[in-house]
């Protein structure tokens, strides 16, 4: 049994608050194109990150990845970040509208360095009930 590969998908969850707005347009454009999300003061969702790494099945223990070292990855990179703030508030979201698909292309980008077994396969966010996210960028290797 070479190389043959397998996903493996964790969840995390973070609760948080965003208002969508762009900067570079007008108060009556924003209202219009993000409508209640762009009430001024905000609201919150209960974000769902869902974390998928593709790796070799490793022989002896039958798994793709550290699932510890993950776990420890997101809750830094991630969880604590995020959890109970404010996403505008956030250094990477001072010139970037917080929206589900630039929120799962940050995770992305903070996490695809940090695998220490496998690659990062994808991002998946889920928002609302409706509205699930996903994101795919380019392997760091
Ligand atoms: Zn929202």
């Amino acid at each position: 049994m070479m190389n043959v590969q397998a996903y493996v998908t964790r969840q995390y969850r973070f609760c948080a608050a965003h208002r969508l707005h762009a900067k570079e347009l007008s108060d009556d454009v924003n209202r219009k194109v993000f409508g209640k999300c762009n009430n001024p003061n905000g609201h919150g969702h209960n974000y769902t990150v869902l974390v998928t790494v593709r790796g070799t099945i490793n022989p002896q223990t039958g798994d793709v990845t550290d699932r510890e070292r993950l776990d420890h990855l997101v809750a830094t990179k991630i969880v604590e970040r995020f959890d109970h703030r404010h996403l505008n508030h956030d250094s990477a979201f001072q010139d970037v509208v917080t929206t589900g698909e630039n929120l799962a292309k940050f995770i992305w980008d903070e996490l695809v360095g940090g695998i220490a077994i496998g690659q990062l396969e994808k991002i998946g966010l889920i928002e609302t009930r409706d509205n699930y996210f996903e994101y795919q960028g380019e392997p760091c290797r």
